[in-house]
């Protein structure tokens, strides 16, 4: 007990403590400890977590099945909205199927470990999400790192491991990085891994719904969907529900149906989940669902104009997620406080989530921010930075 306190007081005088908040709702207004603040931080992209179309569909399905599904997947727990889900994932995605997990963390994990072992080497971009990191090493796979998107630096990396070669080989890479906010070159990266007959996985957690004209994700904005050998994303960010998915051919399916542990010894999403993401898929789907992308499109682009002519530095972002460089652990923390007291909220980024000197703001812009808003918001942002960090 006494060294958890002794390391918690050490994280504490580096600025690296991290707490809790709590929000009590979807914003784009919310309440934090009785105040009121402009959510600039949640991932729900599209402003549709709480969407009656989807509320409605959780509502029914509870009725119908109960709130919770009883048991895993290969027991009890596959239930209608389960595989009516799949379905069409798999039909969204142009793949032959789909298999759901309880969490994108879950699913990266359970997809890494399923399918991938010892004799495999997994070439893994060195932004990627924790969960990639974490299912890497359960697989136990030879995990090669390459440079941020460096698709040079990854040919040679895979020339070196050529001679050695015994069984299959991944790159994997998040389809939008997720504290960056630029995209992977997978046009590129679909040529690489065709070229040395290797498999090419995408985590398009921050793509899922609003990148590419119809949502498809950052494959369709490549133009390369169809060339994706496993598509993983979530629904609980721009789907505004929980959970994730792989798309991918009926054998991984069947793979990992068997092999992935993850998947297999864990009571499956309630009901409610799967019947509530189909709704989020008919509203991705429509033209509101278009209309929604536009107006995320919109918002984006006036808060990076914003930020940009004040002089920010915004680390390459191509995405709604937009992150402000602010260096430090101190200055970073001492601004995402001053613009909670402005009716701000964003979070500070901090190593280990980020490498040290890349400490940042990271502002996700939401589908339902009003233009005055983000205004406001970017205007607060640029007085703390040069308040703090100038
Ligand atoms: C959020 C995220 C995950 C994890 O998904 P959860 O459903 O939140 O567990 C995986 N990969 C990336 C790139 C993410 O941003």
């Amino acid at each position: 007990m006494r060294n958890w306190q002794a390391r918690l007081d050490q994280l504490s005088q580096q600025g690296m403590l991290r707490s809790l908040r709590v929000v009590d709702g979807q914003g784009p207004k919310v309440n934090i400890n009785g105040r009121e603040a402009l959510l600039l931080c949640s991932n729900n992209y599209l402003g549709i977590a709480d969407h009656p179309a989807l509320t409605e569909a959780m509502l029914i399905a509870t009725r119908q099945y109960g709130t919770g599904s009883g048991a895993s997947r290969l027991v009890s727990g596959t239930m209608p909205p389960h595989a009516a889900l799949e379905e069409r994932i798999a039909f969204f995605k142009g793949s032959a199927a789909a298999l759901l997990f309880n969490s994108g963390y879950v699913a990266n994990t359970g997809i890494l470990q399923g399918l991938f072992g010892p004799d495999d080497v997994i070439f893994s971009d060195e932004l990627n999400h924790a969960s990639i990191i974490d299912g890497c090493r359960l697989a136990r796979a030879r995990t090669v790192v390459y440079p941020h998107c460096d698709v040079a630096a990854l040919t040679e990396l895979m020339a070196d491991e050529k001679p050695h070669r015994k069984g299959r080989w991944l790159i994997v890479t998040d389809g939008v990085f997720s504290m960056d906010g630029d995209k992977a070159p997978l046009a590129e990266l679909c040529d690489l891994k065709e070229e040395h007959d290797a498999l090419l996985m995408v985590d398009d957690a921050h793509g899922t719904g609003v990148i590419g004209k119809e949502g498809r994700g950052t494959g369709e904005y490549f133009d390369c969907l169809d060339r994706i050998d496993l598509h993983m994303g979530t629904l609980g960010k721009a789907l505004g529900c929980a959970g994730a998915y792989l798309a991918a051919e009926q054998v991984v399916i069947d793979t990992l149906i068997n092999n992935s542990r993850a998947f297999i010894f864990s009571t499956s999403l309630p009901p409610g989940v799967p019947a509530a993401a189909m709704a989020a898929f008919d509203l991705v789907d429509s033209e509101e669902g278009c209309r929604l992308r536009d107006k995320l499109e919109a918002n984006r682009k006036q808060l990076v104009g914003l930020l940009t002519a004040g002089g920010m530095d915004l680390l390459g972002s191509t995405t709604q997620i937009v992150p402000v460089l602010s260096k430090d652990p101190e200055p970073t923390m001492k601004m995402t406080g001053r613009l909670l007291e402005d009716g701000i909220f964003l979070q500070g980024i901090r190593p280990p989530t980020v490498a040290p000197g890349l400490c940042r703001l990271r502002a996700t812009v939401m589908a339902s921010h009003e233009s005055v808003d983000l205004e406001r918001a970017a205007k607060m942002i640029l007085a703390a930075h040069k308040e703090f960090s100038g």
